[in-house]
């Protein structure tokens, strides 16, 4: 299923990692999955990214129980994923802008 892309508030300033193969400066967007928004991290070049953190309640979530996601906590639940890779280097990290959009939305 092809994301439809959203636009999105990043509530603040995120920091994330640069793209893993390419070095580019990653993104937020915003996604819509089933009517429900949600947000991934992308590299905008080679389009690695997390899979998309979609809002909502959950019966499970990475062995809890009954998590819920508002669309701040899936931010950063996506930024959590995204930086959690290891990389040696504190340089790797870029801080990226507060508010997103998306030209594809
Ligand atoms: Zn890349």
């Amino acid at each position: 299923m092809d994301d439809e892309y959203i636009t999105i508030e990043i509530p603040e300033w995120k920091r994330i990692k640069k793209c893993p193969f390419c070095g580019t400066n990653a993104a937020f967007k915003g996604v819509k999955t089933y009517f429900k928004p949600g947000v991934k991290i992308e590299c905008p070049k080679c389009h690695v990214g997390t899979s998309r953190i979609i809002t909502g309640r959950y019966m499970f979530y990475k062995g809890k129980k009954d998590v819920t996601f508002t669309m701040e906590q899936a931010i950063n639940e996506a930024a959590d994923i995204w930086n959690n890779r290891v990389l040696e280097d504190e340089e790797e990290y870029e801080t990226i802008s507060i508010k997103v959009r998306d030209s594809n939305g």
